[in-house]
């Protein structure tokens, strides 16, 4: 089931992009029919809303298969990552990302405004005998390089954040930290996924919420999980989450954390939705504490590593189902 790591490098700078490349051919999941030959899966963990114990998941996944293969976490939350906390792992390599600004020349610029009127996000204005650059809103799309006829452009690098790379025992581990002010999560997140290993079970801890770096994290995966909590406000942004997911066709599973604190509504919407719920977490005030001492659920509860097991064994099966779908699909 691998999936080209080229295409999580794609440069992509808006939502409609992302989810327009992530359902071609190209940029979506690995679409081998023969996908229970290979043991290479790449997992996106992910939730509506924040505080849903995403990362409690994603680490106790981490945890448990620890000793059976490669394993490999990417915290892309790089906005506020925090799986290290759990795994605590020795990070022994570190990496700045960058990203390219334009630079004017004043001698060869005629203040045409053909680079402001290409831009896409007001990074570039013209003003009187002034061509301005906002790097702050800049994307390093490149677009204004290209588009001014007087080559009056250059491109200078821009630090945005940093990639951290270590081990946690046999887990090997990535995350990006975005620097405090910049906007552009997009950058640092790519930047982690082009570290992806190939081959074993990669696990992609994704941003909370539905917006462009989510669809920058998840995209790419063979199968995402939502991790919500069993409330109304778990609900109304699991459906935000999952449509999201749909549109870049990638089949999810849900895993409902908190059981026992709220109502049916999400076991409803997922049987509507035919959705599996592969794995429930009850409100255990055991598991609340383990979390405040910074420690996962697997390494502060070893008996649930079974249960995490089989999540992991129901979603290759589930992956590998909708590859086969997905095949039968396509075929004229
Ligand atoms: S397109 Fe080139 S010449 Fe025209 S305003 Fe921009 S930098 Fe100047
Ligand atoms: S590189 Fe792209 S985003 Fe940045 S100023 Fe040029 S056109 Fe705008």
């Amino acid at each position: 089931m691998a999936v080209a790591v080229a295409a999580w490098d794609a440069d992509v700078v808006a939502v409609a992009v992302l989810v327009a490349a992530a359902a071609s051919d190209e940029g979506s999941r690995s679409e081998s029919p023969d996908a229970g030959e290979s043991e290479h899966v790449i997992l996106a963990v992910a939730s509506g809303k924040g505080g849903t114990g995403k990362t409690l998941v994603a680490t106790s996944l981490a945890l448990s298969l620890e000793g059976q293969g490669q394993v490999q976490l990417l915290d892309c939350d790089v906005e506020e990552p925090n799986a290290h906390i759990l795994l605590r792992p020795a990070l022994t390599r570190s990496r700045p990302v960058v990203v390219p600004v334009p630079r004017v020349s004043k001698e060869r610029c005629t203040y045409c405004r053909i680079c402001s009127e290409a831009c896409a996000y007001n990074a570039i204005a013209v003003m009187g005998k002034n061509t301005l650059v906002f790097p702050e809103l800049c994307h390093g799309c490149g677009v204004c390089t290209y588009v001014c006829p007087e080559k009056a452009i250059t491109e200078k690098e821009r630090e945005v954040g940093v990639v951290e790379e270590g081990r946690a025992g046999e887990i090997r581990f990535v995350h990006g930290r975005l620097t405090i002010g910049e906007a552009m999560a997009g950058p640092v997140i790519r930047a982690v996924k082009g570290r992806v290993d190939p081959g074993g079970a990669v696990i992609v801890d994704v941003p909370p919420g539905n917006s462009c770096p989510v669809v920058e994290a998840v995209q790419g995966s063979d199968f995402c999980l939502l991790v919500t909590e069993p409330t109304p406000f778990g609900l109304h942004d699991l459906a935000l989450a999952v449509e999201l997911v749909r549109k870049l066709r990638i089949p999810c599973g849900v895993v409902i954390n908190r059981e026992g604190c709220g109502d049916q509504g999400v076991e409803r919407y997922c049987a509507q939705q035919h959705i599996p719920v592969l794995l429930k977490i009850p409100l255990d005030r055991r598991i609340a504490e383990l979390y405040c001492r910074g420690q996962s659920l697997v390494a502060g509860m070893p008996t649930w590593r079974p249960a995490f097991l089989d999540l992991w064994e129901s979603v290759r099966e589930q992956a590998e189902a909708a590859v086969v779908s997905d095949a039968r699909d396509r075929r004229p």
